[in-house]
């Protein structure tokens, strides 16, 4: 038999050395099959998810203890009792000790009053950590909810791996692209007539991308299918920058375009050109957002 076992070790900020067994792995000594070298999917998870709630767990416990000194008198305040709260991570769900504690006398608002404090649960803003919803929200995005908690059930101790919670996430996330949009939008809108912050127009004209599409919405819906204009803008020198638009529910249209178009580099009266298929309310749109030169381009390749 040969053994492998992973050892933890911590060093705290005062130098303290903690050493924590994490996993053992063992093999017969002679192998007889390649399935037998190296280390398994399975094992890997084990590893991931211990080093995880290890990682964090000690972290959080230091948290609740810097966060147990009062800050105005810097005595302890008293513990109250203690409890638990669970995160989950791209490595397994972790579950933390929450302790609470009365909130010191030099701080009561009244004598008698029992305040009390959990900096755990301060600190754990959200059920998940951000790096869960980010790659729940990107597998999400690319491919079916089903799948995306099918491929992170597959390949990590990540929890819980259910298509409802990449949904949820991906949605999520989806509200905040949209809101930064917005934010985008608003800027443009309120800088639009201020002429000094109108840049020298760049040498080359920026090209829009642009797609529609009808999709059915959802039973029940007011309406039985909207309009969809996805694009993308690219200009030299600037990353590539995706849009969407509903046409039916955006209410700053013209807005959001010209926001793409200035996060790269577009400014005020610059030409414009467009790349669409044969629908001619597609260059309308780009003209109508930009109000400046837009020369169109039939995309053949999505014509045919
Ligand atoms: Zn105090």
């Amino acid at each position: 038999m040969m053994q492998w076992t992973v050892r933890l070790e911590t060093t705290t900020s005062a130098g303290e050395v903690k050493t924590t067994e994490l996993v053992t792995f063992s093999r017969p000594a002679v192998v007889s099959t390649l399935a037998e070298i190296g280390l398994m999917l399975d094992e890997t998870k084990a590893l991931l998810a211990k080093l995880q709630a290890s990682m964090l767990c000690g972290q959080v416990a230091k948290y609740a203890a810097h966060h147990r000194v009062c800050a105005a008198c810097g005595m302890l305040q008293r513990f109250k009792d203690r409890r638990t709260r669970r995160l989950q991570t791209l490595f397994g769900t972790v579950e933390v000790e929450a302790p609470r504690f009365k909130v010191c006398r030099c701080r009561q608002p009244a004598p008698m009053a029992e305040v009390t404090v959990s900096p755990v649960c301060a600190l754990l803003t959200a059920r998940c950590t951000p790096e869960l919803e980010r790659v729940q929200a990107e597998l999400g995005a690319r491919t079916s909810f089903r799948e995306a908690a099918r491929i992170l059930d597959t390949l990590l101790p990540a929890s819980p791996a259910r298509h409802e919670s990449v949904r949820n996430r991906t949605h999520a996330v989806a509200l905040r692209i949209e809101a930064d949009d917005r934010q985008a939008a608003a800027e443009v809108v309120a800088v639009r007539n201020e002429p000094n912050k109108a840049a020298a127009a760049a040498e080359h004209r920026p090209v829009v991308m642009l797609e529609g599409a009808y999709i059915r919405a959802v039973p029940g819906h007011q309406v039985r299918n909207f309009e969809a204009v996805c694009g993308k803008v690219e200009h030299e020198g600037h990353p590539t920058r995706r849009f969407a638009l509903v046409r039916s529910v955006a209410d700053q249209l013209h807005a959001l375009l010209r926001a793409a178009l200035q996060d790269q580099g577009w400014r005020e009266g610059d030409a414009v050109t467009a790349i669409s298929d044969g629908d001619p309310a597609l260059p309308a749109l780009v003209r109508s957002a930009t109000g400046g030169p837009v020369e169109p381009i039939l995309d053949w390749f999505r014509a045919t």
